[in-house]
């Protein structure tokens, strides 16, 4: 109780500068001529959008077709936009924002047009769990809150990706046909502004990224539908990937992370869990487990066992059975060396897909 008297009075002290904050910002919002999708739907709108800072701000309308309510309260110029226990609290013409019990910086500030509340567009949809993404060449900007997205510009891409593979690999034999109606999502750590832990040249953003892509290929060839956090190098929120994973229902999360240490002599691999007493044929715990017996034998690492981390985002907000996969010590110089390889990396991954293959049967 106390807690939540402290985070109302935070919230209070911050917000109570909303028109000397607005004052002082002098970023325009200057209209934005765009096409808009919201899960495969094209957006129309009368009153049109505006960009502030680079960050494009959309009617309140609009960001209710991803699935969230928006509630506008004009006396304090406050808008609180909800999903289930979620909720987003910001003010006109200030940049902070209450995102469940933190205070965040947004790219851009909401503001007024011609009594049209206009929010940030990616923030909020990518706060909520869903993906935006900037298709120059056609103006366009696509918002997914699903993951499946059926435009014809990434439509091509998907072929031509196909069409540089066995296409014949892809087809799940029938005794995977269990496998064709599960779902996994695949987490790699880190990305855009936060580089997760750094030697050197090397960031471990990129391990993890390198690992999960061969990995995705792995679970795709044998049926089983795979979306990832991030295919690329940019910043997702935490929150944002667990509630990712949670709308698309996925039986199994799996985040892909590289090990820090202040002794540079530890080496190698630990899976994390979130505690639950909660007893399911599948639990974190069990998942934890196969990662981790798996991990040890296939890459010959020293095991550091599976850990319980209540206080992890991902593991703890997501709802199917989550794991993280340490992979090894990037503060080690001599695990480093393998880590960079195509070779481990490709052995790390057929040793989660392993795991993967057996939690599924397991489910
Ligand atoms: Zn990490």
């Amino acid at each position: 109780m106390l807690k939540k008297i402290i985070i109302a009075f935070l919230i209070f002290i911050l917000f109570c500068g909303v028109l000397s904050v607005s004052a002082n910002a002098n970023s325009e919002y200057i209209p934005y001529n765009i096409e808009l999708w919201v899960d495969n739907q094209k957006v129309e709108t009368d009153t049109g959008y505006l960009v502030q800072n680079g960050h494009m701000l959309v009617p309140a309308q609009v960001i209710e077709m991803t699935g969230v309510s928006v509630g506008w309260e004009p006396d304090e110029w406050k808008i609180r936009i909800t999903r289930d226990e979620r909720t987003l609290t910001m003010y006109i013409a200030n940049y902070q924002c209450a995102n469940g019990a933190k205070v965040e910086r947004m790219p851009a500030q909401p503001t007024l047009l011609q009594d049209t509340v206009m929010i940030p567009l990616r923030y909020v949809t990518e706060a909520f769990g869903a993906m935006v993404f900037w298709n120059g060449s056609a103006n366009q900007v696509i918002v997914s809150t699903t993951g499946d997205i059926q435009l014809p510009w990434l439509q091509e891409q998907e072929n031509q990706r196909d069409e540089q593979q066995n296409p014949e690999s892809r087809q799940p034999d029938e005794k995977n046909e269990y496998l064709k109606n599960k779902i996994v999502v695949l987490d790699p750590g880190h990305g855009g502004k936060d580089p997760g832990a750094v030697a050197g040249k090397i960031q471990e953003k990129d391990l993890n990224l390198q690992v999960s892509e061969i990995l995705k290929e792995l679970l795709v060839d044998a049926g089983i539908t795979v979306y990832m956090t991030r295919s690329d190098d940019r910043f997702v929120d935490l929150y944002g990937r667990a509630a990712f994973a949670n709308r698309l229902k996925a039986n199994l999360f799996v985040s892909i992370h590289h090990n820090a240490s202040p002794d540079t002599g530890a080496q190698g691999v630990m899976t994390l869990y979130y505690p639950t007493s909660k007893e399911k044929s599948m639990t974190g715990k069990k998942f934890a487990q196969i990662v981790q017996r798996n991990m040890v034998e296939d890459l010959k690492a020293r095991d550091w066992g599976i850990i319980p981390r209540p206080n992890l985002v991902v593991t703890r907000e997501t709802s199917m059975p989550a794991v993280i996969a340490e992979l090894g010590f990037m503060t080690s110089s001599q695990e480093l060396k393998k880590l960079v390889t195509y070779e481990f990396q490709k052995k790390a991954a057929e040793s989660l897909y392993r795991s993967i293959i057996e939690a599924l049967h397991q489910q």
